[in-house]
């Protein structure tokens, strides 16, 4: 294990997963600065943390580059949901790319240990099913989730040829879809999208037939995954997958989702969007080999605890309106210049 005290960034650090990993980081108790542009996350998600000692907020684009001192960094800065990452495409292209590399640089420069956040999305359409670390994926690199797809690919390029030039200590995860409270109300991803719709009394969106399949990883798991790699052997690199091996189809969460609140709403189907991959289900054994790792939490409960979340924060937002998405820092944060 690596000793307390190491000075983090998380870029990324106010979205979904990065502010639950600040959370987790503080609480081990090294010195946190979560770097991020606002622009899917939300200062709603780290306001907690704001007082604490050892945590900072850097207003700032990770495509732009940055000087500091640090000991391990964390990138997740990137738009992780379809509905955000093809808002601005060539900005998610420059995120994954110019981020890798400027965080890459900074890496170097510290020789810090730098963990990527990467994505099942490597693999495309899967050729191969469960899906292996060995395998190459079957993407469209130019369709419409290209610039995520292949961002995060060129991301992987990067990462692992700075390892083989430079010695950079690098470890690569690929994240299968992850859920849990602090996604946002209107993130656009199929599980806030089905509880958020349920509660409001509204049909559930399934495109297509429903019979694609995805597997969803609790973010507690997630996190503790994620740490594990960061804190794993020197030789330890990955790509590895992190994910819940336990597969269903949309339709069948729909249902669950639909039954958890008492079968009230009705199911409307919509277009599947395109290149939407059919199926995706990890394959974990390097992780339970190399890190020890396994997730924990069952959908069932996973849902459970996600669904009393989005419940309180749509019973707050009807007296006060959700915080905005890029608001303006809390006074005593930094704004990198
Ligand atoms: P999110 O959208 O909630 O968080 C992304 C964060 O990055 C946001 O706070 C956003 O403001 C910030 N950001 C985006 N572009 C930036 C830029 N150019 N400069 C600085 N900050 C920027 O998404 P998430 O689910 O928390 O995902 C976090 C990371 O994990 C992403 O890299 C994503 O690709 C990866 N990932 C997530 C999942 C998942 O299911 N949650 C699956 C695979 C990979
Ligand atoms: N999906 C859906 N209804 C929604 C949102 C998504 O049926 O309201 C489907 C989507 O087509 C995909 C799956 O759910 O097959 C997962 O979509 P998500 O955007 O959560 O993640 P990703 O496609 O990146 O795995």
């Amino acid at each position: 294990m690596i000793s307390a005290g190491q000075r983090i960034l998380v870029t990324g650090g106010a979205g979904f997963l990065g502010s639950h990993l600040c959370e987790a980081l503080l609480k081990a108790g090294h010195t946190v600065v979560c770097l991020d542009n606002f622009s899917s996350g939300h200062f709603g998600n780290i306001a907690a943390l704001a007082d604490k000692p050892g945590f900072s907020v850097m207003e700032q684009d990770v495509a732009r580059p940055v000087r500091m001192e640090v000991d391990q960094i964390y990138n997740l800065a990137c738009p992780a949901s379809p509905l955000h990452y093809q808002a601005d495409p060539l900005a998610t292209m420059r995120t994954c790319i110019y981020g890798a590399s400027n965080m890459l640089d900074l890496a170097n420069r510290n020789e810090a240990r730098i963990l990527q956040a990467s994505t099942s999305e490597v693999y495309g359409d899967p050729l191969h099913h469960p899906q292996r670390e060995s395998d190459w994926g079957n993407v469209n690199p130019n369709g419409i989730r290209a610039c995520y797809d292949e961002g995060k690919r060129a991301a992987e390029a990067f990462f692992f040829d700075h390892h083989r030039v430079n010695d950079t200590r690098i470890k690569v995860a690929r994240i299968f879809n992850t859920y849990g409270p602090r996604m946002h109300p209107d993130d656009g991803r199929v599980v806030s999208n089905f509880i958020v719709q349920a509660l409001l009394g509204e049909p559930l969106t399934v495109y297509g037939d429903g019979s694609q399949t995805r597997s969803f990883c609790y973010y507690t798991d997630l996190i503790d995954g994620l740490i594990r790699l960061m804190e794993s052997d020197e030789a330890i690199t990955g790509p590895i997958n992190l994910g819940n091996p336990s597969e269903f189809t949309i339709m069948k969460l729909a249902q669950m989702v639909k039954s958890e609140l008492g079968n009230r709403v009705r199911i409307s189907f919509e277009l599947l969007p395109t290149d939407d991959p059919c199926k995706r289900r990890p394959d974990i054994s390097l992780a339970i080999r190399e890190l020890g790792w396994r997730p924990t939490v069952a959908l069932e409960q996973g849902l459970k605890q996600t669904i009393a979340y989005f419940d309180s924060v749509l019973s707050k937002s009807r007296s006060e309106p959700w915080s905005p998405a890029c608001g303006p820092l809390e006074p005593g944060l930094s704004r990198a210049g």
